[in-house]
C-alpha cells in the first residue's frame, strides 16, 4: 500500500527558534492513521527539529539537498552520513529551484539519487516542467524525459524508497495551482511511466505527490484525486495554522 504523505519544504526560511516551534507543534498533532508528515528543514536546525520529530512516529525529517560525495575536501556541502546522523530520513532530490539555480544536471541528480539509496535514506524526487512547456503542451515528454535521466538507473527494490514528486514550475510559488484534473493527468502518466519500466507491482505502490501552490483551501480536491498521495509544500509548510489543515485533507 502506498503511504499518503504532507511534505513541507521550508527552503531557505524560519530561524532556529521558529523551527523548533513548528517542529514541535507539528509533532504533537495527531496525524491520521494512513498518513506520515515529512518536515524538509534547513540544514542548521535538522538536528534541534529530529529530537521533536522523534516523539511522533508519522512525523520525518528531509534535508532540502546533499552532497553526492561520502566525505572529504568539499568546502560547504553536507554530506549523507552527517545528514544521518543528525536524524534525517528523507532527501529532496532535484527540486526545480536546485535544478534552476545551482544548474543541477540530470545526471548530477541521478548521482545524488543514487548515494541517498546507499546511505540507507529515503528520497523525494522532483520533477515538473517551465511554464513554455507547458505553453507548448510538452509536458508530458518533458517530464517522462526527467525521470528516465535521474531515475531509470535505479532498480525496483530500490524503488521502493522513492516518493516522486510532481512540481509544475509555472505553479511553485506562484499562487497558480494545477487544477486537480491538471494533477492526475500528469500524476497518471508518471505512474504509467513507472509502470512501464519497473513494473506493475512498483508503479502501484510508489507514492507521487503533486507540488504547486497547495494550500489549505485546494488540497482536499487535489488529494482526492486517484493517482495524487499527497503534497509538497513551499509556502504553506511555515505555519501551523496552514499546514496542520493540510495534513488533515486527506
Ligand atoms: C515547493 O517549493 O516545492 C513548492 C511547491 O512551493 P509552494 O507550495 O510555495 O508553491
Amino acid at each position: 500500500m502506498r503511504k499518503n504523505i504532507a511534505a513541507g519544504n521550508w527552503k531557505m526560511n524560519l530561524d532556529l527558534e521558529s523551527s523548533i516551534s513548528l517542529a514541535q507543534q507539528i509533532s504533537k498533532q495527531n496525524i491520521p492513521e494512513d498518513v506520515i508528515v515529512i518536515l524538509g528543514v534547513p540544514y542548521p536546525f535538522l538536528f534541534s527539529c529530529s529530537l521533536h520529530a522523534a516523539n511522533n512516529a508519522s512525523v520525518f525529517l528531509a534535508a532540502q539537498n546533499c552532497s553526492d560525495h561520502e566525505s572529504g575536501a568539499f568546502t560547504g556541502e553536507v554530506s549523507l552520513s552527517q545528514l544521518s546522523s543528525v536524524g534525517v530520513d528523507y532527501i529532496i532530490v532535484g527540486h526545480s529551484e536546485r535544478r534552476e539555480i545551482f544548474n543541477e544536471s540530470d545526471e548530477w541528480l541521478a548521482k545524488k539519487l543514487t548515494a541517498v539509496l546507499k546511505a540507507d535514506l529515503k528520497c523525494i524526487f522532483c520533477c515538473g516542467e517551465p511554464l513554455k512547456v507547458r505553453e507548448e503542451n510538452g509536458q508530458a515528454a518533458y517530464v517522462e524525459e526527467q525521470l528516465k535521466k535521474g531515475m531509470f538507473h535505479l532498480n525496483e527494490e530500490e524503488l521502493k524508497n522513492v516518493v516522486i514528486a510532481y512540481e509544475p514550475i509555472w505553479a511553485i510559488g506562484t499562487g497558480k495551482t494545477a487544477s486537480p484534473d491538471q494533477a492526475q493527468e500528469m500524476h497518471a502518466h508518471i505512474r504509467g511511466i513507472i509502470n512501464q519500466k519497473f513494473g506493475a507491482t512498483v508503479s502501484k505502490n510508489i507514492s507521487i505527490l503533486y507540488g504547486g501552490s497547495v494550500k489549505p483551501g485546494n488540497a482536499k480536491e487535489i488529494f482526492a484525486k486517484k493517482d495524487v498521495d499527497g503534497g509538497l509544500v513551499g509556502g504553506a509548510s511555515l505555519k501551523g495554522d496552514t499546514f496542520i489543515p493540510i495534513i488533515n485533507s486527506f
